[in-house]
């Protein structure tokens, strides 16, 4: 089974394909990753870069999308640490280990 990098609102199957995403890029420390929200965005290209915008309804099918909530069910000790340059649950440089990001520990409602 591939990792699962992205949540996805899952309202039709542009928007699964990892074009809505949930992304907290205000958090700096686990503490924000809990107490801030994520928002949904989505990339929108800046002539030569990809940046994010922040959207609540799908562009694609139209429909609201869905508020979050953390998710009680999740394992915080499979959860990425900030750490600086390193994972601070596994210990590995960012982006290479296998925890799952922040983003995981909030769900959709509904
Ligand atoms: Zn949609
Ligand atoms: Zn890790």
């Amino acid at each position: 089974m591939p990792k699962q990098t992205y949540i996805t609102p899952k309202c039709c199957k542009e928007a699964d394909n990892n074009a809505v995403v949930l992304s907290g890029r205000e958090w700096e420390s686990d503490e924000d990753a809990v107490s801030i929200k994520p928002k949904w965005v989505v990339p929108v290209f800046k002539g030569e870069y990809y940046g994010l915008m922040e959207v609540s309804f799908c562009p694609f099918c139209g429909k609201d999308l869905p508020d979050v909530e953390l998710d009680p069910t999740i394992d915080s000790s499979k959860i990425y640490k900030f750490d600086d340059d390193y994972c601070g649950n596994c210990g590995e440089r960012n982006r290479t280990c296998s925890c799952l990001q922040p983003e995981f520990r909030w769900k959709p409602i509904g």
